[in-house]
Protein backbone atom coordinates (compact mmCIF):
# COMPACT_ATOMS: atom_id res chain seq x y z
CA UNK A 1 0.00 0.00 0.00
CA UNK A 2 1.28 2.95 -0.89
CA UNK A 3 0.63 6.59 1.39
CA UNK A 4 1.33 9.86 0.02
CA UNK A 5 1.89 12.71 2.56
CA UNK A 6 2.97 12.33 6.28
CA UNK A 7 0.88 14.62 7.77
CA UNK A 8 -2.04 14.13 10.12
CA UNK A 9 -4.12 12.18 7.76
CA UNK A 10 -1.42 9.97 5.83
CA UNK A 11 0.51 8.87 9.16
CA UNK A 12 -2.70 7.63 10.12
CA UNK A 13 -4.00 6.03 7.74
CA UNK A 14 -0.38 3.82 7.55
CA UNK A 15 -0.72 3.22 10.99
CA UNK A 16 -4.17 1.47 10.59
CA UNK A 17 -3.00 -0.08 7.38
CA UNK A 18 -0.01 -1.77 9.36
CA UNK A 19 -1.70 -2.58 12.16
CA UNK A 20 -3.88 -4.94 9.54
CA UNK A 21 -0.91 -6.28 8.55
CA UNK A 22 -0.62 -4.54 5.03
CA UNK A 23 2.97 -3.48 3.84
CA UNK A 24 2.35 0.14 3.90
CA UNK A 25 5.24 2.92 2.90
CA UNK A 26 4.73 6.70 3.29
CA UNK A 27 6.28 9.40 0.56
CA UNK A 28 6.49 12.78 1.47
CA UNK A 29 8.34 15.96 -0.53
CA UNK A 30 9.43 17.29 2.76
CA UNK A 31 10.91 16.44 6.56
CA UNK A 32 7.45 16.77 8.49
CA UNK A 33 8.92 18.45 11.30
CA UNK A 34 9.17 21.30 8.83
CA UNK A 35 5.69 22.51 8.61
CA UNK A 36 4.33 21.39 11.69
CA UNK A 37 4.40 24.30 13.54
CA UNK A 38 1.70 25.84 16.00
CA UNK A 39 -0.76 23.75 17.80
CA UNK A 40 -4.52 22.47 17.21
CA UNK A 41 -7.43 20.55 18.78
CA UNK A 42 -8.40 17.26 18.66
CA UNK A 43 -12.30 16.52 19.53
CA UNK A 44 -13.38 13.21 20.99
CA UNK A 45 -14.90 11.96 17.18
CA UNK A 46 -11.10 12.01 16.20
CA UNK A 47 -9.48 10.94 19.08
CA UNK A 48 -11.81 8.06 18.72
CA UNK A 49 -10.83 7.25 15.52
CA UNK A 50 -7.54 7.25 16.70
CA UNK A 51 -8.14 4.79 18.90
CA UNK A 52 -9.12 2.34 16.41
CA UNK A 53 -6.67 2.99 13.98
CA UNK A 54 -3.48 2.96 16.59
CA UNK A 55 -4.03 2.58 20.36
CA UNK A 56 -0.98 2.76 21.74
CA UNK A 57 -0.88 6.84 19.77
CA UNK A 58 -4.17 7.37 21.29
CA UNK A 59 -3.32 6.49 24.68
CA UNK A 60 -0.45 9.02 24.39
CA UNK A 61 -2.47 11.67 22.88
CA UNK A 62 -4.57 11.32 26.47
CA UNK A 63 -1.58 11.73 27.90
CA UNK A 64 0.38 13.74 26.59
CA UNK A 65 -2.04 16.64 25.44
CA UNK A 66 -4.04 19.39 27.79
CA UNK A 67 -7.22 17.76 28.43
CA UNK A 68 -10.24 19.77 28.70
CA UNK A 69 -12.84 20.15 30.05
CA UNK A 70 -12.16 24.20 31.12
CA UNK A 71 -14.57 26.99 31.60
CA UNK A 72 -14.25 28.35 28.35
CA UNK A 73 -15.48 31.78 27.26
CA UNK A 74 -16.55 33.62 24.33
CA UNK A 75 -15.28 37.15 24.45
CA UNK A 76 -15.96 40.59 22.63
CA UNK A 77 -12.55 42.36 21.47
CA UNK A 78 -13.52 44.87 24.30
CA UNK A 79 -13.77 41.72 26.71
CA UNK A 80 -17.12 41.56 27.34
CA UNK A 81 -18.26 37.96 27.95
CA UNK A 82 -20.48 36.65 25.51
CA UNK A 83 -20.91 33.54 26.31
CA UNK A 84 -19.18 31.38 29.43
CA UNK A 85 -19.06 27.98 28.73
CA UNK A 86 -19.08 25.78 31.76
CA UNK A 87 -16.85 22.61 31.98
CA UNK A 88 -18.08 18.81 30.57
CA UNK A 89 -18.12 15.64 31.18
CA UNK A 90 -16.93 14.89 27.76
CA UNK A 91 -15.40 11.49 28.59
CA UNK A 92 -18.34 10.33 30.54
CA UNK A 93 -20.51 11.53 26.97
CA UNK A 94 -18.12 11.02 24.44
CA UNK A 95 -15.83 8.32 25.40
CA UNK A 96 -12.94 10.57 24.77
CA UNK A 97 -11.81 14.41 25.46
CA UNK A 98 -11.23 17.44 23.73
CA UNK A 99 -7.35 18.20 24.12
CA UNK A 100 -4.93 20.59 22.57
CA UNK A 101 -1.12 20.24 22.04
CA UNK A 102 1.78 21.52 19.76
CA UNK A 103 1.01 19.80 15.93
CA UNK A 104 5.10 18.35 16.71
CA UNK A 105 3.65 16.34 19.80
CA UNK A 106 0.99 14.46 17.94
CA UNK A 107 3.33 14.49 14.52
CA UNK A 108 5.96 12.68 16.79
CA UNK A 109 3.50 10.36 18.60
CA UNK A 110 2.20 9.03 14.83
CA UNK A 111 5.86 8.98 13.67
CA UNK A 112 7.03 6.74 16.81
CA UNK A 113 4.22 4.28 16.16
CA UNK A 114 5.29 3.64 12.36
CA UNK A 115 6.91 0.54 11.29
CA UNK A 116 10.53 1.60 10.92
CA UNK A 117 11.50 2.59 7.08
CA UNK A 118 8.13 2.95 6.12
CA UNK A 119 8.96 6.62 5.48
CA UNK A 120 10.68 8.27 2.48
CA UNK A 121 11.41 11.34 2.91
CA UNK A 122 12.09 14.03 -0.31
CA UNK A 123 10.14 12.00 -2.55
CA UNK A 124 7.47 14.80 -4.45
CA UNK A 125 4.73 13.04 -5.66
CA UNK A 126 3.36 13.63 -9.70
CA UNK A 127 1.09 11.54 -10.43
CA UNK A 128 -0.16 7.82 -10.52
CA UNK A 129 -0.93 5.33 -13.15
CA UNK A 130 -3.27 2.76 -12.57
CA UNK A 131 -3.83 -0.83 -14.94
CA UNK A 132 -5.58 -3.51 -13.59
CA UNK A 133 -3.09 -5.15 -11.53
CA UNK A 134 -1.23 -2.18 -9.63
CA UNK A 135 -0.81 1.18 -8.86
CA UNK A 136 2.40 3.33 -9.67
CA UNK A 137 3.45 6.60 -8.25
CA UNK A 138 5.67 8.59 -10.15
CA UNK A 139 8.05 11.04 -8.15
CA UNK A 140 9.57 14.12 -9.02
CA UNK A 141 12.98 12.31 -8.83
CA UNK A 142 12.34 10.34 -11.32
CA UNK A 143 11.99 7.05 -9.20
CA UNK A 144 8.58 4.64 -8.88
CA UNK A 145 6.87 2.76 -6.47
CA UNK A 146 4.35 0.26 -6.57
CA UNK A 147 1.33 -0.85 -4.82
CA UNK A 148 -2.33 -2.26 -4.40
CA UNK A 149 -3.61 0.66 -3.75
CA UNK A 150 -2.54 4.22 -3.51
CA UNK A 151 -3.78 6.96 -0.62
CA UNK A 152 -3.78 10.68 -1.62
CA UNK A 153 -2.75 12.62 1.66
CA UNK A 154 -0.98 15.23 0.47
CA UNK A 155 -3.09 18.38 1.49
CA UNK A 156 -4.80 21.03 0.34
CA UNK A 157 -3.09 21.68 -3.09
CA UNK A 158 -3.22 17.92 -3.67
CA UNK A 159 -1.36 16.66 -6.84
CA UNK A 160 -3.18 13.10 -6.22
CA UNK A 161 -6.74 15.06 -6.66
CA UNK A 162 -5.84 15.51 -10.48
CA UNK A 163 -5.79 11.87 -10.64
CA UNK A 164 -9.10 11.44 -9.70
CA UNK A 165 -10.27 13.96 -12.35
CA UNK A 166 -11.12 16.55 -9.71
CA UNK A 167 -10.52 20.25 -11.82
CA UNK A 168 -11.59 22.66 -9.39
CA UNK A 169 -8.70 24.45 -7.00
CA UNK A 170 -9.06 25.51 -3.81
CA UNK A 171 -11.34 28.56 -3.20
CA UNK A 172 -9.42 31.40 -1.06
CA UNK A 173 -12.16 32.08 1.38
CA UNK A 174 -11.16 36.05 1.69
CA UNK A 175 -9.39 35.21 5.15
CA UNK A 176 -5.97 34.86 6.03
CA UNK A 177 -4.66 32.96 9.78
CA UNK A 178 -1.85 33.72 11.69
CA UNK A 179 -1.15 31.06 15.09
CA UNK A 180 1.70 31.09 17.46
CA UNK A 181 2.70 29.71 20.98
CA UNK A 182 4.17 31.70 23.39
CA UNK A 183 4.71 31.05 26.91
CA UNK A 184 0.87 31.74 28.52
CA UNK A 185 0.76 35.61 30.23
CA UNK A 186 -1.51 35.56 33.45
CA UNK A 187 -5.19 36.41 32.17
CA UNK A 188 -8.56 36.08 32.92
CA UNK A 189 -9.31 33.27 31.00
CA UNK A 190 -6.73 30.32 31.84
CA UNK A 191 -9.01 27.96 30.31
CA UNK A 192 -9.24 29.45 26.90
CA UNK A 193 -11.10 31.85 25.07
CA UNK A 194 -12.37 32.94 21.78
CA UNK A 195 -12.49 36.66 20.91
CA UNK A 196 -14.04 38.55 18.20
CA UNK A 197 -13.86 42.06 16.61
CA UNK A 198 -14.97 43.67 13.48
CA UNK A 199 -13.30 41.59 10.69
CA UNK A 200 -10.78 39.78 13.11
CA UNK A 201 -10.89 36.94 15.64
CA UNK A 202 -8.75 34.86 18.29
CA UNK A 203 -8.96 31.85 19.72
CA UNK A 204 -6.34 30.88 22.69
CA UNK A 205 -6.08 27.68 24.26
CA UNK A 206 -3.45 26.30 26.92
CA UNK A 207 -0.95 23.74 26.10
CA UNK A 208 1.52 22.17 28.57
CA UNK A 209 4.47 23.48 30.13
CA UNK A 210 2.38 26.95 31.05
CA UNK A 211 2.11 27.45 27.13
CA UNK A 212 -0.63 29.01 25.35
CA UNK A 213 -1.96 28.26 21.61
CA UNK A 214 -3.49 30.90 19.85
CA UNK A 215 -5.02 31.25 16.33
CA UNK A 216 -6.21 34.60 14.33
CA UNK A 217 -8.17 35.24 11.31
CA UNK A 218 -8.64 38.11 10.15
CA UNK A 219 -10.30 39.45 6.68
CA UNK A 220 -7.73 39.51 3.70
CA UNK A 221 -6.59 38.99 0.35
CA UNK A 222 -4.75 36.05 -1.29
CA UNK A 223 -0.96 35.72 -0.83
CA UNK A 224 -0.98 39.25 1.21
CA UNK A 225 0.13 38.07 4.52
CA UNK A 226 1.78 35.14 4.18
CA UNK A 227 4.13 36.87 2.06
CA UNK A 228 4.79 39.32 4.71
CA UNK A 229 8.46 38.46 6.82
CA UNK A 230 6.80 36.99 10.37
CA UNK A 231 8.33 40.00 12.52
CA UNK A 232 6.80 42.61 10.59
CA UNK A 233 3.27 39.85 10.03
CA UNK A 234 3.62 39.82 13.65
CA UNK A 235 4.16 44.00 14.34
CA UNK A 236 1.01 44.13 11.95
CA UNK A 237 -1.18 41.77 13.93
CA UNK A 238 -0.01 43.58 16.97
CA UNK A 239 -1.35 47.16 15.59
CA UNK A 240 -4.44 45.67 14.85
CA UNK A 241 -4.98 44.40 18.45
CA UNK A 242 -3.39 47.10 20.58
CA UNK A 243 -6.77 48.07 21.84
CA UNK A 244 -7.97 44.19 22.60
CA UNK A 245 -8.65 42.86 25.80
CA UNK A 246 -5.62 41.00 27.91
CA UNK A 247 -3.64 39.14 27.07
CA UNK A 248 -3.96 39.22 23.28
CA UNK A 249 -1.99 42.42 23.20
CA UNK A 250 0.78 40.96 24.88
CA UNK A 251 0.47 37.39 23.26
CA UNK A 252 0.97 38.96 20.28
CA UNK A 253 3.68 41.14 20.92
CA UNK A 254 5.61 38.17 22.76
CA UNK A 255 5.34 35.40 20.57
CA UNK A 256 9.13 34.39 19.43
CA UNK A 257 8.99 34.43 15.08
CA UNK A 258 9.56 30.97 14.91
CA UNK A 259 6.26 30.05 16.45
CA UNK A 260 3.97 32.23 13.90
CA UNK A 261 2.74 30.48 10.64
CA UNK A 262 0.80 32.20 8.49
CA UNK A 263 -1.86 30.89 6.15
CA UNK A 264 -4.55 31.75 4.06
CA UNK A 265 -7.54 30.35 4.07
CA UNK A 266 -9.28 27.70 1.80
CA UNK A 267 -11.67 25.21 1.03
CA UNK A 268 -13.60 23.41 -1.95
CA UNK A 269 -16.78 22.45 -2.59
CA UNK A 270 -17.47 18.82 -2.82
CA UNK A 271 -15.64 17.41 -5.11
CA UNK A 272 -18.10 14.52 -7.41
CA UNK A 273 -15.18 11.83 -7.03
CA UNK A 274 -13.13 10.47 -4.23
CA UNK A 275 -11.81 7.70 -5.80
CA UNK A 276 -10.53 5.67 -8.88
CA UNK A 277 -10.06 1.60 -8.58
CA UNK A 278 -7.05 1.86 -6.79
CA UNK A 279 -6.41 5.64 -5.67
CA UNK A 280 -8.13 7.42 -2.91
CA UNK A 281 -7.87 11.01 -1.87
CA UNK A 282 -7.83 11.23 2.20
CA UNK A 283 -8.15 14.42 4.64
CA UNK A 284 -7.65 17.65 3.12
CA UNK A 285 -6.72 16.33 -0.02
CA UNK A 286 -10.50 15.05 -0.45
CA UNK A 287 -11.74 17.84 1.54
CA UNK A 288 -10.03 21.30 1.90
CA UNK A 289 -11.90 23.12 4.90
CA UNK A 290 -12.04 26.42 6.97
CA UNK A 291 -10.48 25.71 10.60
CA UNK A 292 -13.67 27.92 12.39
CA UNK A 293 -15.00 24.24 13.76
CA UNK A 294 -11.44 23.16 14.65
CA UNK A 295 -12.10 19.73 12.33
CA UNK A 296 -10.06 19.55 9.27
CA UNK A 297 -7.51 16.95 11.44
CA UNK A 298 -9.87 15.83 13.60
CA UNK A 299 -11.89 14.63 10.04
CA UNK A 300 -8.56 13.54 8.76
CA UNK A 301 -8.44 10.84 11.13
CA UNK A 302 -12.13 10.04 10.80
CA UNK A 303 -11.49 8.97 7.13
CA UNK A 304 -8.51 7.43 7.33
CA UNK A 305 -10.26 4.74 10.12
CA UNK A 306 -13.28 4.55 8.02
CA UNK A 307 -10.67 3.62 4.92
CA UNK A 308 -9.20 1.23 6.94
CA UNK A 309 -12.43 -0.33 8.17
CA UNK A 310 -13.62 -0.76 4.75
CA UNK A 311 -10.64 -1.96 3.05
CA UNK A 312 -10.28 -4.51 5.53
CA UNK A 313 -13.57 -5.90 5.81
CA UNK A 314 -14.60 -5.43 1.71
CA UNK A 315 -10.93 -7.19 1.14
CA UNK A 316 -11.05 -10.08 3.86
CA UNK A 317 -13.86 -11.52 1.44
CA UNK A 318 -13.36 -10.40 -1.82
CA UNK A 319 -9.60 -9.36 -2.65
CA UNK A 320 -10.20 -9.05 -6.71
CA UNK A 321 -10.01 -5.58 -8.34
CA UNK A 322 -13.80 -5.24 -7.87
CA UNK A 323 -13.50 -6.17 -4.34
CA UNK A 324 -10.91 -3.46 -4.15
CA UNK A 325 -13.09 -0.90 -6.02
CA UNK A 326 -16.27 -1.83 -3.63
CA UNK A 327 -13.93 -1.00 -1.06
CA UNK A 328 -13.07 2.26 -2.80
CA UNK A 329 -16.58 3.36 -3.75
CA UNK A 330 -17.73 2.54 0.03
CA UNK A 331 -15.23 4.71 1.38
CA UNK A 332 -16.61 7.48 -0.50
CA UNK A 333 -20.11 6.92 0.19
CA UNK A 334 -19.24 6.61 3.97
CA UNK A 335 -17.42 10.09 3.87
CA UNK A 336 -18.45 12.28 1.32
CA UNK A 337 -21.67 13.77 3.09
CA UNK A 338 -20.33 13.82 6.16
CA UNK A 339 -17.56 15.95 5.31
CA UNK A 340 -19.52 18.02 2.91
CA UNK A 341 -21.48 18.89 6.12
CA UNK A 342 -18.83 19.92 8.72
CA UNK A 343 -16.85 21.92 5.97
CA UNK A 344 -19.77 23.80 4.87
CA UNK A 345 -20.87 24.32 8.73
CA UNK A 346 -17.26 25.29 9.27
CA UNK A 347 -17.70 27.59 6.60
CA UNK A 348 -20.75 29.57 7.51
CA UNK A 349 -19.85 30.07 11.29
CA UNK A 350 -15.96 31.50 10.06
CA UNK A 351 -18.10 33.25 7.55
CA UNK A 352 -20.21 35.31 10.27
CA UNK A 353 -17.48 35.59 12.41
CA UNK A 354 -15.34 37.57 10.15
CA UNK A 355 -18.01 40.15 9.63
CA UNK A 356 -17.49 44.00 9.75
CA UNK A 357 -20.74 45.48 9.94
CA UNK A 358 -21.78 46.16 13.73
CA UNK A 359 -25.88 45.78 13.36
CA UNK A 360 -25.02 42.03 11.76
CA UNK A 361 -22.39 41.40 14.48
CA UNK A 362 -25.06 42.30 17.34
CA UNK A 363 -27.57 40.50 15.57
CA UNK A 364 -25.07 37.62 15.43
CA UNK A 365 -24.05 37.68 18.70
CA UNK A 366 -27.64 37.46 20.18
CA UNK A 367 -28.03 34.20 17.64
CA UNK A 368 -25.30 33.33 19.63
CA UNK A 369 -26.41 33.64 22.76
CA UNK A 370 -29.70 32.15 22.20
CA UNK A 371 -28.21 28.87 20.76
CA UNK A 372 -25.71 28.62 23.89
CA UNK A 373 -29.16 28.78 25.85
CA UNK A 374 -31.95 26.80 24.06
CA UNK A 375 -29.99 25.35 21.53
CA UNK A 376 -29.69 22.06 23.34
CA UNK A 377 -26.55 20.25 22.18
CA UNK A 378 -25.92 22.29 18.85
CA UNK A 379 -23.76 20.48 16.62
CA UNK A 380 -21.99 18.53 19.37
CA UNK A 381 -24.51 14.88 18.49
CA UNK A 382 -23.94 14.27 15.37
CA UNK A 383 -20.24 16.40 15.49
CA UNK A 384 -18.56 14.74 18.71
CA UNK A 385 -20.78 10.73 18.59
CA UNK A 386 -19.48 9.89 15.26
CA UNK A 387 -18.68 6.74 14.58
CA UNK A 388 -16.22 5.25 12.10
C1 LIG B 1 -5.59 28.16 11.30
C2 LIG B 1 -5.87 26.70 11.27
C3 LIG B 1 -6.21 26.06 12.44
C4 LIG B 1 -6.57 24.69 12.41
N1 LIG B 1 -6.91 24.09 13.59
C5 LIG B 1 -7.33 22.82 13.57
C6 LIG B 1 -7.75 22.18 14.78
O1 LIG B 1 -7.69 22.76 15.87
N2 LIG B 1 -8.22 20.90 14.70
C7 LIG B 1 -8.29 20.23 13.51
O2 LIG B 1 -8.78 19.08 13.49
N3 LIG B 1 -7.86 20.80 12.35
C8 LIG B 1 -7.39 22.07 12.35
N4 LIG B 1 -6.94 22.64 11.20
C9 LIG B 1 -6.96 21.85 9.94
C10 LIG B 1 -5.80 20.86 9.90
O3 LIG B 1 -4.58 21.52 10.12
C11 LIG B 1 -5.76 20.15 8.54
O4 LIG B 1 -7.06 19.83 8.11
C12 LIG B 1 -4.94 18.88 8.64
O5 LIG B 1 -3.63 19.16 9.08
C13 LIG B 1 -4.93 18.16 7.29
O6 LIG B 1 -4.10 17.04 7.37
P1 LIG B 1 -3.68 16.27 6.04
O7 LIG B 1 -2.85 15.13 6.50
O8 LIG B 1 -4.88 15.99 5.22
O9 LIG B 1 -2.82 17.31 5.20
P2 LIG B 1 -1.44 18.03 5.55
O10 LIG B 1 -1.26 18.16 7.01
O11 LIG B 1 -1.40 19.27 4.73
O12 LIG B 1 -0.34 17.02 5.03
C14 LIG B 1 -0.08 16.87 3.67
C15 LIG B 1 1.32 16.29 3.52
O13 LIG B 1 1.53 16.00 2.14
C16 LIG B 1 2.80 16.44 1.76
N5 LIG B 1 2.74 16.72 0.32
C17 LIG B 1 2.05 17.69 -0.31
N6 LIG B 1 2.21 17.61 -1.63
C18 LIG B 1 3.02 16.53 -1.85
C19 LIG B 1 3.57 15.93 -3.01
N7 LIG B 1 3.29 16.37 -4.25
N8 LIG B 1 4.38 14.85 -2.87
C20 LIG B 1 4.68 14.36 -1.63
N9 LIG B 1 4.19 14.90 -0.50
C21 LIG B 1 3.38 15.97 -0.60
C22 LIG B 1 3.08 17.67 2.62
O14 LIG B 1 4.47 17.89 2.74
C23 LIG B 1 2.43 17.24 3.94
O15 LIG B 1 3.32 16.57 4.78
C24 LIG B 1 -6.55 23.98 11.20
C25 LIG B 1 -6.16 24.62 10.01
C26 LIG B 1 -5.81 25.96 10.04
C27 LIG B 1 -5.40 26.63 8.76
Amino acid sequence: MLVVGCGIGGLCTALGLARRGHRVRVFDQSDPFEHTGSGLVLSPNGIRALDRLAPEAGRRVREEAVPGPHTFNYVSHTGQVKVRIPPTDLVARWKAPMVAMRRSLLHRILLDALPKGALRIGSRFLLATETPDTVTATFADGTTAHGDLLVGADGVWSMARKHVGAKRRPRFLGISSMRGITPAPEHSYPGGFFSQGPGLQIFANPLRGGELYWAATLNATEYEWPQLHPEYARERLAALVRDWHAPIPDLVAHTPVDQLVVTDIHDMPTLPRWTTPRVALLGDAAHPMAPFLGQGANAAIEDAAVFCRLVEETLAHDDTPPGRRRAMRAYEAARVSRATRISRMSRRIGMAGQWENRAAIAARDTAMRLAFKYGGDGPDTWLYGYET
